[in-house]
């Protein structure tokens, strides 16, 4: 990374967020993992050692696509997942150091996060859009009506019933020396109180995704958003976003950009950083860790 050229960057982003009239946030996963929510590692074998033995799983996400023989396996499993990524809060403070960035502008956020970061650091319910779930919510597997469901207080007797413990910060642990169970107790196994089917997570992973009261409104808040401020001084900033769904923040993004001539856009990424010529003169692009820009 050339340095110089970084802090130049840097200077131009902070520049464009002070004129700004509004913030435009684009989130993706790289935000998160920039926050210490790593899926792999020291993390997953903390809280997953038992089922890597079991199944050879070497990371939380491709373990939760494993086609357990039970739902109480699979809630074990799941369970423990969703604590550790949405009821716990992540090892370093990347989200409430860009609430503090932006909490005075009139900002909205479009995430493909679903571990409710954003809200947990302080940041506005009603400019928050979680385009793809939250892992918080229940929904009927095969949808008989639009609905979710939160599902904190099960996960948290779900958690228990395996042995682990949780303490007034959050963190999950395991007593000294205890072996968790694998399972559940079936009486904790969530079924639709409308049809009686077993739950499923409230994430986009196919065609059963329930779009429900809260999502609408927020996809109307954010066109509400959008057409205040369209041709206006926006910073729009994307951050940690990939190539793996383009079509919700980064391209939206570029277009919006292009359009409006008075909007500024940035991008910081660790390792994927790309503008498209026709916005780069007024685009500021920053490869680096998103912490260590915050930082600043
Ligand atoms: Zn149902």
């Amino acid at each position: 990374m050339n340095i110089k050229n970084s802090e130049q960057n840097i200077q131009s982003l902070r520049l464009a967020l002070n004129g700004a009239d509004a913030v435009l946030i684009g989130a993706g996963a790289g935000l998160s993992a920039s926050a210490g929510f790593i899926y792999t590692g020291e993390r997953f074998q903390k809280y997953f050692k038992d089922f890597a033995l079991k199944y050879g799983f070497r990371d939380m996400y491709s373990g939760g696509f494993y086609p357990f023989e039970s739902l109480e396996e699979h809630w074990a499993y799941w369970s423990r997942y969703i604590f550790i990524n949405r009821y716990m809060a992540p090892p370093k403070p990347g989200y409430q150091k860009l609430y503090e960035l932006i909490q005075n502008k009139d900002y909205f956020v479009l995430t493909t996060n679903v571990d409710h970061c954003f809200q947990n650091a302080g940041f506005d319910k009603r400019r928050l859009f979680y385009t793809q779930g939250d892992y918080g919510l229940f929904q009927c597997s095969k949808p008989c009506c639009q609905k979710t469901y939160d599902n904190e207080s099960v996960i948290r007797e779900m958690t228990a019933a395996q042995g682990f413990t949780a303490n007034a910060d959050n963190t999950l642990r395991l007593p000294e020396g205890a072996v968790p169970k694998m399972t559940v107790p079936p009486e904790l196994v969530p079924h639709c109180p409308v049809c009686g089917r077993p739950m499923s997570m409230n994430l986009r992973a196919d065609s059963t995704f329930v779009e429900d009261g809260g999502w609408h409104e927020a996809t109307g808040r954010y066109k509400d958003f959008l057409r205040k401020y369209q041709s206006q001084k926006m910073l729009i900033l994307e951050l940690g976003v990939g190539m793996n769904t383009p079509g919700i923040i980064k391209y939206p993004f570029w277009r919006m950009t292009a359009e409006n001539p008075k909007a500024i856009y940035a991008c910081v990424n660790f390792g994927e950083t790309y503008v498209p010529e026709e916005i780069a003169k007024r685009s500021v692009c920053i490869n680096a860790d998103i912490g260590e820009i915050l930082k600043h």
